[in-house]
């Protein structure tokens, strides 16, 4: 009997699936959105949050596209009011220039930040 046993004990990065687009990357390359045990939606930075989380990769088309906030609040299982996702957007903008850097860097990188953004607020 030939038995095959060829399997190496590899170590393999966990992978998640961008909720918009679909794509499998490392974990550490996505950006967690947690559902808080009290339903408010968080961007977790560090994965680290308990409760829900649905995983979003840091490109625009993705993050800010309309499907985004659809496509989190059904993986969440909740419903994100429009004013929530706007709320959360400059927090994903700045963790997606993060993973960007860090993709770039390999990992060694020191966040630029870069905030361009005067007073948006309008009557
Ligand atoms: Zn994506």
């Amino acid at each position: 009997m030939a038995s095959r046993r060829g399997q190496k004990p590899q170590r393999k990065l966990p992978q998640r699936t961008c909720v918009v687009c679909r794509v499998e990357m490392p974990k550490r390359a996505l950006m967690r959105i947690v559902r808080t045990p009290e339903g408010a939606v968080r961007v977790d930075p560090r994965g680290k949050l308990s409760g829900r989380g649905a995983y979003l990769c840091p490109r625009e088309q993705c993050f800010r596209s309309r499907k985004a906030r659809e496509k989190v609040a059904q993986a969440l299982g909740i419903q994100i009011e429009e004013q929530t996702w706007e709320r959360l957007q400059p927090e994903l903008e700045e963790l997606a220039a993060l993973r960007a850097a860090e993709l770039e860097q390999g990992g060694s990188g020191v966040p630029a930040q870069q905030f361009g953004g005067e007073d948006a607020e309008g009557g």
